[in-house]
């Protein structure tokens, strides 16, 4: 039913050659007499000859003597015209016909095409047998896919911490179950429904919730499907889209990723945008094409709806839109329950304490999460889930794979190790760092040695002290690194490069400098095409450059002098944590309690280098 012109060719093909090669047996006759000219010619002067049929194509006379046998001749073309003149005037008579054309036109006309024939149905037949499986011969349709009725169900319950999202779309879910419900109250139920968040926040799920919940046909698409590699196909591939869920209405339609077809018309890098603009512009003449109670509804995805184009945008199309969020601790345990199911945990786990410790995660983090820990207790051949496992998983999550079989030297190991307690150390001294969860010289990942600090709750703002205190304790490993060894490496880079970011946004972006005030320095852009800032545009004249740099050194060193005053002041505290460091390679919270007793958390006011130490 799919396709069937290739299914179809071979034989077809192979019946064409058969026909060619039968036609060919049946007009080969019985054996003929040759006969030279002169000898025909004496032939007809002697009245032997009773017929001649002139083939003048193949310039040949056949025909039969009077005796009855079959005779074949050849002339030269020049002398047709006297040879058929003696034949006429011959005595007695013969009978004479001249056959100008030695094959009928059609059967000419195959035999010289038949050649070109096959060539073509070769191509076809390699083209549809290439590794696409005849993608060739369907460019323009639609790649949507089909969710299946009979395939795995996915519901609402199914998603957690998103519950603002579910609300909105149940709605949808009613209108899709009985449109006749809103019709008879003349109520307009939106066309587009439009998700945006962060990645791994489920957007995806909930989309594909709503069919398992609405129950109706789901056609799910994703936004680089349309663009691909043949120019001119994505508007028609949108074209085929919108005609088959028409067809099957009730129904959704979901673009995912939207971003891919959707940005800004004309704008980003380089050129050759005719043909997204030619697919984004037919997306909006089908929004705008159907009827809203036709019972399509169209949903999409991003994670970047500031890179869409203001025309999808606008009441009418998407107009409903969904901020689908980061979860906060309460989704985070939610999250993870729905994805603890199926897997035994032991009794010391906390899915609460999970959820505590891990700001940040989205929905896919934590599904991750916890299938990291089923691997790690399979691996460790357990047959429950116990809080080591998490508590790794979480590392894992966070930091990448550990990497024991990376052996320091012991000179390397004492160098991070002072890295990494200097990290600890002034984290901890410092009022407004987050408190200092675990330190480890395992590397993991591109890491030698790593410090994990936890916030206590989720962050929505960042204070300018906390920035400052930031600041001081990504220094602090490379300040302990010059106290201790007189000596410094090229291990601190990364914390160098995180430090003079954070410093830059507080000048330019954040307006956290005194000297230059509440002012956005220098415009960023390249967004719209990679999605990433590629370029910083300077609005600012040089004066106001040299000041910006004048005060991100300012506040780097100033946060180095309170690094160098905490860890100097607790010069027994820092030795202490790097022995234990050496000895034991992580450090967990009580023994960081223990090792620290004598630094009293957020025990100094420190900041911008004015720092005065504490009781
Ligand atoms: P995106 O927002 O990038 O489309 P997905 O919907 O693809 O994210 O989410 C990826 C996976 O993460 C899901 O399949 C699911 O397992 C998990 N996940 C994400 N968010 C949630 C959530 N709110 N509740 C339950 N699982 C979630
Ligand atoms: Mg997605
Ligand atoms: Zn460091």
């Amino acid at each position: 039913m799919k396709r069937p012109r290739r299914s179809l060719l071979i034989p077809l093909l192979v019946g064409v050659a058969a026909v060619v090669l039968f036609v060919n047996v049946l007009s080969t006759e019985e054996p003929r007499t040759d006969l030279t000219v002169n000898e025909f010619l004496d032939a007809v002067e002697a009245g032997e000859v009773r017929t001649a049929e002139i083939k003048e194509r193949d310039q040949e006379v056949l025909g039969e003597l009077r005796d009855d046998t079959r005779y074949r001749t050849t002339y030269v073309g020049e002398f047709a015209d006297e040879l058929v003149q003696q034949l006429r005037d011959a005595t007695p008579p013969i009978e004479v016909t001249v056959d100008r054309q030695a094959q009928s036109v059609w059967w000419s006309v195959l035999i010289s095409f038949l050649p070109i024939l096959l060539l073509v149905g070769l191509m076809i037949f390699l083209l549809n047998s290439g590794p696409g499986g005849g993608r060739v011969m369907q460019f323009g349709k639609s790649r949507a896919k089909r969710v299946q009725a009979d395939a795995p169900k996915v519901t609402f319950s199914d998603v957690a911490g998103a519950d603002e999202a579910v609300e909105e779309l149940r709605e949808v879910v009613d209108f899709l179950r009985d449109p006749s419900k809103f019709q008879s109250l003349g109520a307009k139920i939106p066309k587009g429904v439009l998700l945006y968040g962060p990645p791994g926040t489920g957007k995806t799920l909930l989309a594909r919730s709503v069919a398992g919940e609405s129950g109706v046909p789901f056609f799910s698409i994703s936004g680089s499907d349309f663009v691909e590699m043949f120019v001119g196909v994505g508007a028609s591939r949108v074209r085929d889209l919108f005609e088959q869920a028409k067809q099957a209405a009730p129904a959704i339609v979901f673009v995912d990723e939207i971003d891919a077809v959707g940005r800004h018309r004309g704008a980003g890098l380089g050129g050759g945008h005719d043909e997204r603009e030619q697919t984004l512009n037919q997306l909006l003449v089908e929004m705008d094409g159907f009827d809203p109670n036709a019972g399509v509804i169209l949903m999409a995805a991003t994670n970047r709806p500031d890179i869409l184009d203001p025309a999808l945008l606008r009441p009418g199309r998407f107009d409903r839109q969904i901020v689908i969020d980061l979860p906060d601790v309460r989704g985070r345990e939610a999250i993870l329950q729905v994805h603890a199911k199926g897997k035994p945990l032991a009794d010391d786990v906390s899915l609460e304490l999970i959820a505590r410790r891990t700001p940040g995660f989205s929905g896919a983090d934590l599904a991750n999460l916890l299938n990291e820990a089923a691997l790690l207790a399979a691996r460790r051949s357990r047959s429950i889930i116990a809080a080591e496992e998490v508590e790794d998983a979480i590392d894992r999550v966070i930091a990448g794979p550990e990497r024991r079989t990376r052996v320091l030297s012991p000179d390397v190991k004492r160098v991070v190790a002072y890295h990494e307690a200097g990290h600890a150390l002034v984290g901890h001294a410092l009022e407004h760092c987050d408190p200092i969860h675990r330190v480890s010289i395992v590397s993991r990942g591109r890491a030698l040695g790593w410090t994990l600090a936890l916030p206590e709750e989720d962050r929505v703002l960042r204070s300018r002290s906390e920035l400052i205190d930031e600041l001081a304790m990504i220094l602090g490993g490379r300040t302990a690194e010059e106290l201790v060894f007189g000596e410094i490496t090229t291990g601190a880079a990364n914390d160098i490069e995180r430090a003079t970011n954070i410093a830059r946004a507080m000048v330019t972006e954040y307006g956290m400098s005194d000297e230059l005030g509440l002012r956005r320095l220098g415009r960023t852009h390249g967004e719209v095409f990679l999605g990433k800032e590629v370029g910083h545009e300077p609005d600012y004249s040089d004066t106001v450059a040299a000041e910006i740099d004048s005060e991100i050194r300012r506040l780097i060193e100033g946060a180095h002098a309170d690094a160098v005053t905490v860890l100097t002041t607790h010069r027994s505290s820092l030795d202490a944590l790097a022995a234990a460091l050496i000895d034991q390679e992580t450090l967990e919270e009580a023994d960081l309690r223990r090792l620290l007793a004598g630094v009293p958390r957020g025990s100094g006011r420190y900041g911008d280098g004015q720092t005065t130490v504490g009781a």
